[in-house]
């Protein structure tokens, strides 16, 4: 195996034992990166000399006989929704183009204070706005297990980047989907934590009642590190949470007796591919053989997720992105006469199709007289399908489901039908308006050979349990498929 296809639990033994040096493994993800960016395009931006010095501090204090963290010198990439002081910030958007926030995001700042390395900023769809990252106002990313199709979205970047073994670790935003069903296409596992327990301080704000960061990692093991130093109370984020951080990879040992599976009916109906549904089945037939029970479930209100969801989503967007004037952020346009000409020209060169379509979409749901009938009233059904989630967990511990209705599509071939690039986050949005915690890890390939992801939704601050049972299920899962790239 090669340094750039190891996990970070692994790099730390290798580094804590004096095999390599953090600047051999940083050097090894950047010959990595050379040699197959030209095809994957997961990043925008690279950060390959502050790396390097990073790389060389984290030496230092080993030949020093400094105590190093479990996630020094490990590379990471950063999706581009999330601040860096000094280093341009786009969201894959024009309207972005030459921003450096003047501070970090509060995720950026923990990971620096263990001395992580950071690679750099990764694509994504413009403002975490799609699902192939197709939506990027700079370039497509291409997915590393087949380059004629999309990585998922929005962090598209960050997983393909992990997938391609061009970082060890990345973090993504997920707002209805964007890190688990990226992981998904892209065979990598890949976690949203509870709403609250990371800090959104410093993301670029899409739907700010669901957005939440989270981590991509090759294996169970490492996105539980990679949670570990990123979830805590921060007072700088008001809907941060103020509770005991536990340690994620504790209960990594494999064993999930006794364990009680839900498996909603839901999420297994019509539109789900026959392939996907197959490999999931097998996978929690796999977590009844090592102890744990099954049973099937209803949450009556799945259906309406998505419908909830692109009313409640836009109308936050169409909130937050009106600060995109040109005045405070980016590009101004200077096409214009006068201040009120500035603004709508500079919105509309800086904008791309999808983000003006859902700042209609959520202006028109908030408008007078529509409130009522759109926004509010997806908010009653936002409430339901908590309901829905609440009663499963009273019986289940977990419940398991696919992460996406089919793997990984071709460039192009939803990009200009909205509606069905929508459906494709049909299994993770509910997650995100309950704001629960869900991981997506690979479960099995299809015909095409492309990674089935399958999804583990646990209960508010459940991410031990939902960790517990991906890491028996990975042990137990061979899934004899080698990314050729
Ligand atoms: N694909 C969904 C959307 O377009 C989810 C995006 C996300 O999670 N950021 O809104």
């Amino acid at each position: 195996m090669e340094l750039y296809q190891l996990p970070a639990h692994e790099l730390h033994e290798k580094l804590l034992a004096g095999e390599v040096s953090a600047v051999e493994i940083t050097e090894a993800v950047y010959d990595r990166i050379e040699e197959v960016e030209d095809n994957v395009q997961a990043y925008l931006n690279l950060m390959k000399e502050e790396a390097i010095e990073q790389a060389k501090k984290v030496d230092q204090k080993l030949a020093d006989g400094e105590d190093i963290n479990p996630l020094a010198g490990i590379p990471v990439a950063l999706k581009d929704n999330l601040s860096t002081e000094g280093i341009e910030t786009t969201c894959a958007s024009k309207i972005l183009e030459g921003y450096q926030p003047p501070y970090n995001a509060t995720v950026v700042e923990k990971l620096a204070a263990e001395d992580v390395v950071m690679t750099g900023k990764t694509n994504m769809d413009e403002f975490a706005m799609g699902s192939s990252t197709e939506n990027s106002g700079i370039k497509n990313t291409y997915n590393p297990w087949d380059i004629n199709r999309v990585p998922g979205g929005s962090s598209g970047g960050s997983a393909a980047a992990v997938a391609a073994g061009e970082a060890t670790i990345a973090l993504g935003s997920d707002t209805g989907g964007s890190i688990r069903q990226p992981a998904a296409f892209c065979g990598v596992v890949g976690m949203k934590p509870t709403y609250g327990l990371v800090s959104r301080y410093g993301l670029v704000a899409f739907a700010s009642s669901l957005d939440q960061i989270g981590p991509f990692a090759k294996d169970v093991t490492d996105c539980a590190l990679a949670l570990n130093y990123i979830a805590g109370h921060d007072e700088m984020d008001s809907t941060s949470v103020d509770r005991e951080i536990p340690d994620y990879t504790a209960n990594l040992d494999g064993d999930i007796s006794g364990m009680k599976i839900g498996v909603p009916e839901e999420y297994f109906g019509e539109g789900i591919d026959d392939e996907v549904k197959e490999s999931v089945w097998n996978a929690i037939e796999q977590l009844e053989e090592l102890g744990a029970e099954y049973e099937e479930v209803s949450l009556p209100h799945t259906d309406y997720g998505l419908s909830a969801y692109y009313l409640i989503a836009p109308a936050e967007a169409s909130s937050n992105l009106a600060r995109y004037d040109g005045v405070r952020y980016g590009h101004r346009s200077n096409q214009a006469n006068g201040l009120i000409e500035m603004f709508k020209k500079t919105r509309q060169e800086g904008f791309g199709d999808e983000v003006k379509r859902r700042i209609m979409l959520g202006t028109y749901a908030l408008s007078s007289g529509y409130y009522d009938a759109y926004y509010k009233k997806a908010q009653k059904v936002r409430t339901l399908i908590k309901e829905d989630f609440d009663e499963a967990f009273a019986e289940y511990d977990i419940l398991i489901s696919p992460t996406t209705p089919t793997t990984a599509f071709e460039i192009g071939d939803k990009s200009n039908d909205p509606l069905q690039m929508y459906l494709s986050d049909i299994c993770t949005i509910p997650v995100n308006l309950a704001g629960l915690p869900a991981l997506s890890m690979p479960c099995g390939v299809d015909s095409n050979d492309l990674p089935i992801g399958l999804q583990i939704i646990g209960d508010h601050f459940a991410e031990e349990k939902i960790l517990q049972v991906a890491y028996a299920l990975e042990q137990a899962t061979d899934l004899d498929a080698e990314l050729e790239l």
